[in-house]
Protein backbone atom coordinates (compact mmCIF):
# COMPACT_ATOMS: atom_id res chain seq x y z
CA UNK A 1 0.00 0.00 0.00
CA UNK A 2 1.56 3.47 -0.99
CA UNK A 3 1.67 6.21 1.47
CA UNK A 4 1.39 9.37 0.37
CA UNK A 5 2.05 12.70 1.74
CA UNK A 6 1.01 15.46 0.05
CA UNK A 7 2.64 19.36 1.85
CA UNK A 8 0.11 21.72 0.33
CA UNK A 9 -3.91 21.95 -0.31
CA UNK A 10 -2.73 21.92 -4.05
CA UNK A 11 -0.52 18.61 -4.07
CA UNK A 12 -2.99 16.57 -2.10
CA UNK A 13 -6.04 17.46 -4.84
CA UNK A 14 -3.86 16.26 -7.78
CA UNK A 15 -2.67 13.28 -5.39
CA UNK A 16 -6.47 13.11 -5.30
CA UNK A 17 -6.79 13.67 -9.31
CA UNK A 18 -4.76 11.46 -10.12
CA UNK A 19 -5.37 8.13 -7.89
CA UNK A 20 -9.16 8.72 -7.02
CA UNK A 21 -8.71 5.56 -5.22
CA UNK A 22 -6.36 6.71 -2.28
CA UNK A 23 -8.27 7.21 0.87
CA UNK A 24 -7.77 10.27 2.85
CA UNK A 25 -6.27 10.09 6.64
CA UNK A 26 -6.39 12.81 9.01
CA UNK A 27 -6.46 11.36 12.49
CA UNK A 28 -7.09 7.87 11.89
CA UNK A 29 -9.02 7.02 14.37
CA UNK A 30 -11.84 5.54 12.18
CA UNK A 31 -9.45 4.55 9.08
CA UNK A 32 -6.95 2.61 11.07
CA UNK A 33 -9.27 0.62 13.11
CA UNK A 34 -11.01 -0.32 9.19
CA UNK A 35 -7.24 -1.37 7.96
CA UNK A 36 -6.69 -3.18 11.33
CA UNK A 37 -9.96 -5.20 10.83
CA UNK A 38 -9.42 -5.58 7.21
CA UNK A 39 -12.46 -3.53 6.54
CA UNK A 40 -10.68 -1.70 3.91
CA UNK A 41 -7.33 -2.60 1.83
CA UNK A 42 -7.37 0.97 -0.14
CA UNK A 43 -4.32 0.93 -3.14
CA UNK A 44 -2.83 4.05 -1.07
CA UNK A 45 -3.22 6.53 1.74
CA UNK A 46 -3.37 9.75 1.86
CA UNK A 47 -1.92 11.62 4.64
CA UNK A 48 -3.02 15.02 5.23
CA UNK A 49 -1.74 15.83 8.35
CA UNK A 50 0.59 17.73 6.40
CA UNK A 51 -1.39 20.44 4.68
CA UNK A 52 -1.22 23.30 7.91
CA UNK A 53 -3.83 24.71 6.16
CA UNK A 54 -6.37 21.87 7.20
CA UNK A 55 -5.80 22.41 10.92
CA UNK A 56 -6.66 26.30 11.20
CA UNK A 57 -9.72 27.99 11.58
CA UNK A 58 -10.51 31.36 11.11
CA UNK A 59 -13.44 34.13 11.18
CA UNK A 60 -14.47 35.09 7.96
CA UNK A 61 -15.47 38.44 6.88
CA UNK A 62 -19.35 37.34 6.12
CA UNK A 63 -19.38 36.40 10.05
CA UNK A 64 -18.96 33.19 9.92
CA UNK A 65 -16.77 30.40 11.20
CA UNK A 66 -14.87 28.60 8.46
CA UNK A 67 -13.18 25.26 10.15
CA UNK A 68 -10.43 23.23 8.55
CA UNK A 69 -11.29 19.48 8.28
CA UNK A 70 -8.08 18.37 10.13
CA UNK A 71 -9.04 20.61 13.51
CA UNK A 72 -9.82 17.62 16.08
CA UNK A 73 -12.51 18.02 19.23
CA UNK A 74 -9.87 18.46 21.23
CA UNK A 75 -9.40 21.94 19.63
CA UNK A 76 -13.00 22.16 19.23
CA UNK A 77 -13.86 22.56 22.29
CA UNK A 78 -10.83 24.47 24.13
CA UNK A 79 -11.06 26.86 20.70
CA UNK A 80 -14.35 26.85 19.90
CA UNK A 81 -16.41 25.87 22.60
CA UNK A 82 -17.90 29.68 23.28
CA UNK A 83 -19.09 29.90 19.45
CA UNK A 84 -20.14 26.25 18.31
CA UNK A 85 -21.42 25.15 22.00
CA UNK A 86 -23.88 22.62 20.29
CA UNK A 87 -20.60 20.99 17.97
CA UNK A 88 -18.44 21.12 21.60
CA UNK A 89 -21.00 19.21 23.51
CA UNK A 90 -20.75 16.61 21.15
CA UNK A 91 -16.81 16.70 20.72
CA UNK A 92 -16.64 16.10 24.67
CA UNK A 93 -18.50 12.97 24.08
CA UNK A 94 -16.59 11.45 21.49
CA UNK A 95 -14.12 8.53 22.78
CA UNK A 96 -11.95 9.36 25.28
CA UNK A 97 -9.27 11.62 25.15
CA UNK A 98 -6.54 10.25 22.92
CA UNK A 99 -9.49 9.95 20.14
CA UNK A 100 -10.57 13.41 20.76
CA UNK A 101 -6.84 14.54 20.38
CA UNK A 102 -6.79 12.67 17.03
CA UNK A 103 -10.22 12.59 15.69
CA UNK A 104 -11.54 15.31 13.53
CA UNK A 105 -14.68 16.62 12.30
CA UNK A 106 -13.37 16.42 8.77
CA UNK A 107 -12.96 12.70 9.08
CA UNK A 108 -16.38 12.39 10.75
CA UNK A 109 -17.22 13.66 7.39
CA UNK A 110 -16.01 11.66 5.41
CA UNK A 111 -16.85 8.36 6.76
CA UNK A 112 -20.21 9.56 7.32
CA UNK A 113 -21.77 6.89 9.38
CA UNK A 114 -25.51 7.86 10.51
CA UNK A 115 -24.03 7.65 14.48
CA UNK A 116 -21.35 10.33 14.06
CA UNK A 117 -21.13 12.39 16.74
CA UNK A 118 -20.70 15.57 15.22
CA UNK A 119 -23.53 15.42 12.48
CA UNK A 120 -26.42 16.58 14.45
CA UNK A 121 -25.22 19.84 16.08
CA UNK A 122 -23.90 20.59 11.89
CA UNK A 123 -27.41 19.82 10.78
CA UNK A 124 -28.97 22.50 14.00
CA UNK A 125 -26.57 24.91 12.98
CA UNK A 126 -26.91 25.04 8.90
CA UNK A 127 -23.44 24.23 8.78
CA UNK A 128 -22.07 23.94 5.09
CA UNK A 129 -19.37 21.51 4.09
CA UNK A 130 -16.79 23.13 1.43
CA UNK A 131 -15.03 20.58 -0.67
CA UNK A 132 -12.84 20.58 -3.57
CA UNK A 133 -11.37 18.76 -6.44
CA UNK A 134 -8.69 19.90 -8.47
CA UNK A 135 -11.05 18.98 -11.72
CA UNK A 136 -14.03 21.09 -10.62
CA UNK A 137 -12.74 23.60 -8.11
CA UNK A 138 -14.90 24.36 -5.06
CA UNK A 139 -18.51 22.85 -4.03
CA UNK A 140 -20.34 24.02 -0.74
CA UNK A 141 -22.29 21.47 0.66
CA UNK A 142 -25.24 22.27 2.99
CA UNK A 143 -25.30 19.63 5.87
CA UNK A 144 -28.26 18.66 5.21
CA UNK A 145 -27.35 17.71 1.38
CA UNK A 146 -24.48 16.07 2.64
CA UNK A 147 -25.14 12.80 4.04
CA UNK A 148 -26.64 10.19 1.33
CA UNK A 149 -27.20 6.98 3.03
CA UNK A 150 -24.97 4.64 5.31
CA UNK A 151 -21.99 5.81 5.41
CA UNK A 152 -22.37 7.70 1.83
CA UNK A 153 -22.15 11.03 1.32
CA UNK A 154 -22.01 13.89 -1.39
CA UNK A 155 -18.33 13.71 -1.72
CA UNK A 156 -17.27 12.57 -4.95
CA UNK A 157 -13.79 10.27 -5.64
CA UNK A 158 -11.59 13.33 -6.65
CA UNK A 159 -12.54 15.50 -3.85
CA UNK A 160 -11.42 16.02 -0.83
CA UNK A 161 -13.32 17.73 2.65
CA UNK A 162 -11.43 21.33 2.97
CA UNK A 163 -13.34 23.01 6.06
CA UNK A 164 -16.95 23.72 6.88
CA UNK A 165 -18.41 26.68 7.66
CA UNK A 166 -21.06 27.55 10.23
CA UNK A 167 -22.03 31.11 11.98
CA UNK A 168 -21.38 31.35 15.74
CA UNK A 169 -24.13 30.10 17.78
CA UNK A 170 -26.83 33.01 17.88
CA UNK A 171 -28.79 31.46 20.78
CA UNK A 172 -28.72 28.20 22.73
CA UNK A 173 -27.14 25.62 21.34
CA UNK A 174 -27.49 21.76 22.69
CA UNK A 175 -26.55 18.45 21.99
CA UNK A 176 -27.60 14.86 23.80
CA UNK A 177 -26.52 11.80 23.26
CA UNK A 178 -27.64 7.93 24.71
CA UNK A 179 -24.97 5.39 25.03
CA UNK A 180 -24.66 2.10 26.36
CA UNK A 181 -22.45 3.44 29.38
CA UNK A 182 -20.96 7.07 29.57
CA UNK A 183 -18.33 7.30 27.91
CA UNK A 184 -16.14 5.20 25.06
CA UNK A 185 -19.50 4.34 22.85
CA UNK A 186 -21.32 5.12 19.51
CA UNK A 187 -24.40 6.86 19.84
CA UNK A 188 -27.93 4.50 20.68
CA UNK A 189 -29.67 7.52 19.03
CA UNK A 190 -28.87 11.61 19.56
CA UNK A 191 -29.88 15.07 19.05
CA UNK A 192 -29.29 18.46 18.84
CA UNK A 193 -31.23 21.73 19.13
CA UNK A 194 -30.24 25.40 18.19
CA UNK A 195 -32.44 28.27 18.87
CA UNK A 196 -32.05 30.92 16.32
CA UNK A 197 -34.16 33.58 18.24
CA UNK A 198 -33.37 36.93 16.08
CA UNK A 199 -34.44 34.81 13.22
CA UNK A 200 -37.23 33.11 15.26
CA UNK A 201 -36.21 29.86 13.86
CA UNK A 202 -34.72 26.25 15.31
CA UNK A 203 -32.62 23.97 13.82
CA UNK A 204 -32.47 19.93 14.59
CA UNK A 205 -29.71 17.07 14.03
CA UNK A 206 -31.09 13.66 14.48
CA UNK A 207 -28.22 10.92 15.12
CA UNK A 208 -28.48 7.31 14.53
CA UNK A 209 -32.16 7.21 14.32
CA UNK A 210 -32.36 6.82 10.47
CA UNK A 211 -29.88 5.90 7.61
CA UNK A 212 -28.25 9.43 7.52
CA UNK A 213 -28.11 12.10 9.83
CA UNK A 214 -31.34 14.26 9.41
CA UNK A 215 -33.08 17.44 10.72
CA UNK A 216 -36.46 16.77 12.38
CA UNK A 217 -38.49 19.51 9.82
CA UNK A 218 -41.53 19.21 10.97
CA UNK A 219 -40.68 19.76 14.17
CA UNK A 220 -38.35 22.90 13.21
CA UNK A 221 -41.18 24.31 11.41
CA UNK A 222 -43.83 23.58 14.33
CA UNK A 223 -41.48 25.35 17.12
CA UNK A 224 -40.76 28.35 15.34
CA UNK A 225 -44.26 28.94 14.75
CA UNK A 226 -45.52 28.22 18.69
CA UNK A 227 -42.88 29.66 20.64
CA UNK A 228 -43.88 32.53 22.29
CA UNK A 229 -40.17 34.36 20.81
CA UNK A 230 -41.57 37.77 21.53
CA UNK A 231 -41.80 37.13 25.44
CA UNK A 232 -38.66 35.92 25.75
CA UNK A 233 -37.19 38.72 23.65
CA UNK A 234 -39.03 41.89 24.95
CA UNK A 235 -39.20 41.64 28.29
CA UNK A 236 -36.92 43.74 30.01
CA UNK A 237 -36.83 41.76 33.14
CA UNK A 238 -35.72 38.28 31.11
CA UNK A 239 -33.19 40.76 29.46
CA UNK A 240 -31.63 41.21 33.13
CA UNK A 241 -31.55 37.58 33.53
CA UNK A 242 -34.51 37.75 36.27
CA UNK A 243 -36.59 35.39 34.94
CA UNK A 244 -37.90 32.51 36.66
CA UNK A 245 -38.97 29.02 35.32
CA UNK A 246 -42.77 29.02 35.18
CA UNK A 247 -43.64 32.46 34.10
CA UNK A 248 -45.13 33.79 30.99
CA UNK A 249 -42.84 32.15 28.51
CA UNK A 250 -42.44 28.66 30.27
CA UNK A 251 -42.79 25.60 27.60
CA UNK A 252 -46.55 24.57 27.59
CA UNK A 253 -46.36 20.71 28.28
CA UNK A 254 -48.63 20.56 25.03
CA UNK A 255 -45.72 22.18 23.25
CA UNK A 256 -42.88 20.26 24.28
CA UNK A 257 -45.06 16.51 24.11
CA UNK A 258 -45.93 17.98 20.62
CA UNK A 259 -42.36 18.63 19.78
CA UNK A 260 -41.05 15.62 20.56
CA UNK A 261 -43.46 13.53 19.02
CA UNK A 262 -42.67 15.11 15.57
CA UNK A 263 -38.56 14.19 16.25
CA UNK A 264 -39.30 10.86 16.98
CA UNK A 265 -41.62 11.01 13.67
CA UNK A 266 -38.79 12.31 11.47
CA UNK A 267 -36.63 9.18 12.86
CA UNK A 268 -36.54 6.09 11.34
CA UNK A 269 -34.56 3.93 13.31
CA UNK A 270 -33.65 0.00 12.97
CA UNK A 271 -33.16 -2.88 15.63
CA UNK A 272 -29.65 -3.30 15.88
CA UNK A 273 -26.80 -4.35 18.90
CA UNK A 274 -27.32 -1.10 20.26
CA UNK A 275 -30.88 -0.91 21.05
CA UNK A 276 -34.35 -1.31 19.10
CA UNK A 277 -36.01 0.91 16.84
CA UNK A 278 -39.07 1.54 19.24
CA UNK A 279 -36.30 2.64 22.21
CA UNK A 280 -34.77 5.00 19.43
CA UNK A 281 -38.03 6.32 18.97
CA UNK A 282 -39.10 7.05 22.37
CA UNK A 283 -35.77 8.70 22.95
CA UNK A 284 -35.72 10.99 20.38
CA UNK A 285 -38.74 12.25 21.93
CA UNK A 286 -37.15 12.53 25.45
CA UNK A 287 -33.84 14.47 24.20
CA UNK A 288 -36.06 16.53 22.08
CA UNK A 289 -37.94 17.57 24.79
CA UNK A 290 -34.82 18.13 27.62
CA UNK A 291 -32.64 20.16 24.88
CA UNK A 292 -35.75 22.45 24.00
CA UNK A 293 -36.37 22.98 27.45
CA UNK A 294 -32.54 23.42 28.60
CA UNK A 295 -32.61 25.76 25.69
CA UNK A 296 -35.48 27.84 26.32
CA UNK A 297 -34.63 28.15 29.98
CA UNK A 298 -31.71 29.65 28.85
CA UNK A 299 -32.82 32.12 26.61
CA UNK A 300 -35.48 33.13 29.33
CA UNK A 301 -33.33 33.50 32.09
CA UNK A 302 -29.92 35.23 29.86
CA UNK A 303 -27.65 32.71 30.18
CA UNK A 304 -25.73 31.59 28.81
CA UNK A 305 -25.67 34.76 27.03
CA UNK A 306 -27.85 36.24 24.68
CA UNK A 307 -26.21 36.48 21.72
CA UNK A 308 -29.45 37.85 19.62
CA UNK A 309 -29.60 41.05 21.11
C1 LIG B 1 -12.20 3.97 20.35
C2 LIG B 1 -12.98 4.85 19.39
C3 LIG B 1 -14.04 5.58 19.89
C4 LIG B 1 -14.77 6.39 19.01
N1 LIG B 1 -15.83 7.11 19.52
C5 LIG B 1 -16.56 7.89 18.69
C6 LIG B 1 -17.66 8.63 19.20
O1 LIG B 1 -17.97 8.61 20.39
N2 LIG B 1 -18.36 9.41 18.31
C7 LIG B 1 -18.03 9.48 16.99
O2 LIG B 1 -18.70 10.20 16.24
N3 LIG B 1 -17.00 8.78 16.49
C8 LIG B 1 -16.25 7.99 17.30
N4 LIG B 1 -15.21 7.27 16.79
C9 LIG B 1 -14.93 7.34 15.35
C10 LIG B 1 -13.91 8.42 14.95
O3 LIG B 1 -13.10 8.79 16.04
C11 LIG B 1 -14.59 9.66 14.38
O4 LIG B 1 -15.41 9.33 13.30
C12 LIG B 1 -13.58 10.74 13.96
O5 LIG B 1 -14.29 11.93 13.72
C13 LIG B 1 -12.79 10.37 12.72
O6 LIG B 1 -11.87 11.42 12.45
P1 LIG B 1 -10.40 11.13 11.94
O7 LIG B 1 -9.74 12.43 11.70
O8 LIG B 1 -9.71 10.20 12.86
O9 LIG B 1 -10.74 10.40 10.57
P2 LIG B 1 -9.92 9.31 9.74
O10 LIG B 1 -9.98 7.99 10.42
O11 LIG B 1 -8.59 9.82 9.35
O12 LIG B 1 -10.86 9.26 8.45
C14 LIG B 1 -12.22 8.87 8.55
C15 LIG B 1 -12.84 8.81 7.16
O13 LIG B 1 -12.89 10.11 6.59
C16 LIG B 1 -12.13 10.17 5.40
N5 LIG B 1 -11.46 11.46 5.42
C17 LIG B 1 -10.66 11.97 6.39
N6 LIG B 1 -10.30 13.23 6.09
C18 LIG B 1 -10.87 13.52 4.90
C19 LIG B 1 -10.88 14.68 4.06
N7 LIG B 1 -10.23 15.81 4.39
N8 LIG B 1 -11.57 14.62 2.90
C20 LIG B 1 -12.26 13.50 2.56
N9 LIG B 1 -12.30 12.40 3.31
C21 LIG B 1 -11.62 12.40 4.47
C22 LIG B 1 -11.19 8.98 5.45
O14 LIG B 1 -10.81 8.53 4.17
C23 LIG B 1 -12.03 7.96 6.17
O15 LIG B 1 -12.93 7.33 5.30
C24 LIG B 1 -14.44 6.46 17.63
C25 LIG B 1 -13.34 5.72 17.15
C26 LIG B 1 -12.62 4.92 18.02
C27 LIG B 1 -11.45 4.15 17.49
Amino acid sequence: MEFLRPVTWAEALAVKAELPEAAPIQGGTDMMVELNFDVRRPVALLDLNRVAELGRWSAEEDGRLRVGAGVTYTRVIAELGEELPGLAQAARTVGSPQIRNRGTVGGNLGAASPAGDSHPPLLAADAVVEVESAARGVRMIPAAEFYLGVKRSALEADELIRAFWTRPADGPQYFSKVGVRNAMVIAVCSFAIALHPAERRVGTGIGSAAPTPRRALAAEEFLAAELDWEAVLDGDDLLDGDAAPGGEAALAPALLRRFGELAAQAASPIDDVRGTADYRRHAIGVMARRTLTWAWNDLRSGTPDRRAD
